[in-house]
């Protein structure tokens, strides 16, 4: 009881730390109309990693030593090699139930020195993200808004053939607690269609833009109608070169989901996505950790 307690006034703390972090930055993206570049072209051709082979020979290889490719792979993008996840665990920290209201949660309780990254919005359709990521295998949850990936839709397959799954972050990317019960309810549900028809799985979890609202009964109602089955948040927010930490010793924690975006030069002061990715898998190596698949802690609902 206690411990509920206290992750709940945690999350609301998230909340507003949140909306300070992102009243500038995440606002840019908000229109959606203004990411159409060029580069989205190339996306679409981007190399398909051949089959759904990866994520399977990803889980098997799980917790084995880096093989001798993965360390060029690392060296091609100046990096050091995360030590490599543990093997997820068999009785999994979350557990989500079909029906009732969703648990909110922004980190995962678990002592295994993991992290998971979290992507969101889909501004930036960068084709050398989608390389980056196929060298390295990190696992990333990515968190999709409709009005800000739809111009290229496609884009986000070859991540998701990854094994990386997408989940629901509203159609417009708006201030939920703002919101009437019913516009809440079609920002999120037309959200959970279109992904789920793009992308042939319906997402299991829900991101309030901006953390906003995540802990008022409406908008849990308004995320149990659309299916969704928890309310996602964050313990860190990664900015260009480093992450904005929640906690006053800034370090990371065991289980911390950390919030990061598609972004690039526009957004990061001239830096690229894959850089920011890099320096932030360089923060997450210099502490020690390994990053998780989030989907690998989570039960979702018996069906
Ligand atoms: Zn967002």
């Amino acid at each position: 009881m206690n411990r509920d307690g206290r992750s709940r006034t945690r999350t609301y703390a998230a909340g507003a730390l949140a909306l300070l972090a992102f009243a500038t930055a995440c606002g840019d993206n908000g229109g959606g109309g203004s990411a159409a570049p060029a580069a989205t072209k190339n996306a679409s051709a981007a190399p398909q990693p051949s089959g759904g082979a990866a994520p399977a020979a990803a889980a098997t290889t799980s917790g084995a030593a880096p093989a001798e490719g993965d360390a060029a792979a690392w060296a091609k993008w100046n990096l050091k090699p995360l030590a490599p996840a543990p093997a997820p665990p068999t009785d999994k920290p979350i557990k989500l139930e079909r029906t009732g209201a969703v648990p909110v949660f922004s980190d995962v309780k678990t002592s295994d020195k993991v992290v998971f990254i979290t992507l969101d919005d889909g501004a930036e359709k960068d084709p050398k993200f989608v390389e980056m990521l196929t060298d390295l295998k990190v696992p990333i949850t990515m968190f999709l808004t409709k009005d800000i990936v739809k111009n290229d839709y496609g884009y986000f397959k070859p991540l998701q053939a990854l094994g990386n799954h997408i989940q629901n972050h509203t159609v417009t990317h708006p201030v939920m607690s703002k919101l009437s019960a019913d516009k809440q309810k079609s920002e999120i549900c037309d959200d959970q269609a279109a992904l789920t028809q793009q992308y042939g799985t319906a997402p299991l979890l829900f991101r309030p833009p901006f953390g906003d609202g995540a802990n008022t009964p409406m908008l849990n109602t308004s995320v149990q109608q659309c299916g969704p089955r928890a309310i996602v948040l964050w313990r860190e927010s990664m900015q260009i070169h480093d992450m904005q930490y929640q906690a006053a010793d800034k370090k990371l924690k065991p289980g911390d989901i950390i919030l990061a975006h598609f972004r690039g030069p526009k957004e990061l002061k001239g830096a690229t996505m894959t850089q920011m990715f890099g320096e932030l898998l360089a923060r997450i190596q210099e502490q020690g950790f390994s990053v998780a698949r989030l989907d690998d802690y989570i039960q979702p609902p018996a069906s």
